[in-house]
């Protein structure tokens, strides 16, 4: 049972300030809550900090500290693990499901949502950019990265025709650094998303959260739109600000910060600036128990250590495996979630030039040589995905190749990064595309040029170097030379 405390002259409420008429329930480790016979608000602001109303009593509203809710709440969620899972399944009103059967193993049922069709994702997913502003630092990077001998306003040119947004990161992390951000809150971007749109169900990024507010990835950083051939935005990837980093050290000013915690670690660790007043942040979503959010500071602005991927699916879809009797049931974690998978993405405009398509790897990239070859460019997510060149697009059914074919494309030029030729995977991965594209009956080159005049191609076009076009010819008898 709580113990009771009158509000009295050296210990006011703590919500209306006054010294009589209130009082408060001390729930011991649990935390307090406040009853206030005269502030009657949703929400807020005293004391230095934010109460939230939970509900009214005789007369009193009963405000929670929101850090205090927050908590509670999180420990709540974490107690019923088990049981969510199953309450879960039975949110699911139109789940799909699908079979997977590995010869020796349980099968996988997979129940998941569908991804809504095309037409809503572009209407979805213009709005959200609209709502996001690029950050100075992130227009600094690109300017720095584009700034051309040849091509003058380059910048200027791919912004103009392509939205790349900055997605800030979650509030509390925002808040806690000192990073000026111009973009709204993601609070109020939610509000705004929510006022329009109702329900974001079938939208890659966005999901429920246990409160019945709709929120998105915790990703932040770059937002670049991937587009289908119909030139609709059909998924968001983003280049992460915060990429994970392992085995990194941080030298902070109280001594030195290791990148990866241990499970039991939950909570921030804010380092004092680095370079630009940057904040090292590490946390565990409580819900997945993955790593989530952590930066920390070299002189280029990269966290040091090994970076693991900096592009990243803007998805809101997490396999969450249940073992049963015979089979294994698998859930997204993320109530209303829905899957992106890796899309490919096409860049085009008015006036380009149809008979000639390039792929290569990365959403910026296939801006850069669109903008140098006034030509169509596919951005593969990997270097591996090639199949999904030749696969029927969502909503649409064509293949994105057929589409180009359709369209006038006769041409097909790859634009793999030169250092990548040497790795195994990727020569192989090389070899099946260069496969399936003659075999598809394109005619094949491919773009060489001296590693010395940059890394990837983009590199190479800014420079001023036009790569080497190869014609790869389909011998009789055997594979791709
Ligand atoms: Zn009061």
């Amino acid at each position: 049972m709580p113990q009771k405390y009158e509000c009295y002259h050296t210990r006011p409420c703590y919500i209306c300030g006054k010294k009589d008429w209130c009082y408060w329930l001390d729930y011991g480790s649990t935390g307090i809550l406040h009853y206030c016979h005269r502030i009657h608000d949703d929400e807020i602001i005293a004391n230095g900090h934010i109460y939230i109303a939970k509900k009214v009593v005789s007369g009193c509203t009963v405000y929670e500290d929101k850090q205090q809710y927050e908590r509670n709440l999180e420990e709540w969620i974490a107690s019923k693990e088990g049981e969510k899972s199953f309450r879960r399944r039975k949110l699911l009103p139109k789940n799909r499901t699908s079979v997977e059967v590995i010869p020796g193993e349980k099968e996988k049922v997979y129940e998941e949502y569908p991804v809504a069709p095309p037409e809503k994702l572009d209407e979805v997913y213009h709005y959200f950019l609209s709502l996001l502003v690029l950050e100075s630092w992130h227009e600094k990077l690109l300017r720095d990265e584009w700034n051309s001998p040849v091509f003058k306003n380059l910048y200027e040119f791919i912004t103009g025709l392509w939205p790349i947004k900055t997605l800030p990161p979650n509030d509390y992390v925002r808040f806690a650094g000192k990073m000026p951000y111009k973009n709204l809150t993601r609070k109020s971007i939610m509000e705004k998303m929510i006022k329009k749109f109702d329900t974001l169900e079938g939208i890659p990024g966005f999901h429920q959260k246990e409160d019945g507010n709709w929120t998105c990835s915790y990703l932040a950083g770059m937002v670049f739109p991937c587009y289908n051939s119909n030139g609709q935005i059909i998924r968001l990837r983003i280049r992460d600000d915060f990429p994970v980093v392992k085995e990194a050290v941080y030298k902070g000013w109280t001594g030195e910060y290791r990148y990866e915690c241990t499970k039991e670690e939950i909570g921030w660790f804010f380092c004092k600036e680095g370079t630009e007043n940057k904040v090292l942040v590490f946390g565990y979503d409580r819900i997945t128990g993955e790593a989530i959010r952590k930066i920390s500071l070299t002189q280029n602005g990269q966290p040091p250590g090994k970076v693991f991927g900096k592009y990243k699916n803007f998805t809101s879809y997490k396999e969450k495996n249940i073992e049963k009797e015979d089979f294994i049931q698998v859930i997204n974690y993320y109530n209303k979630g829905t899957r992106s998978g890796s899309p490919i993405s096409l860049y085009m405009k008015p006036g380009d030039d149809i008979r000639t398509v390039y792929i290569t790897e990365g959403e910026k990239k296939a801006m850069v040589i669109n903008a140098f070859t006034g030509c169509p460019v596919i951005s593969l997510p990997g270097v591996s995905n090639y199949g999904k060149l030749f696969e029927p697009q969502e909503g649409i059914g064509m293949s994105i190749m057929d589409a180009l074919r359709a369209a006038g494309v006769v041409n097909v030029v790859l634009m793999y990064d030169a250092d990548k030729r040497s790795k195994e995977n990727v020569a192989y991965s090389e070899k099946q595309a260069m496969e399936q594209i003659l075999m598809h009956g394109f005619i094949l080159w491919v773009g060489e040029w001296l590693q010395y005049f940059g890394k990837g191609s983009d590199d190479c076009y800014i420079t001023g170097v036009k790569p080497v076009l190869h014609r790869i010819v389909r011998q009789e008898s055997g594979p791709v030379k």
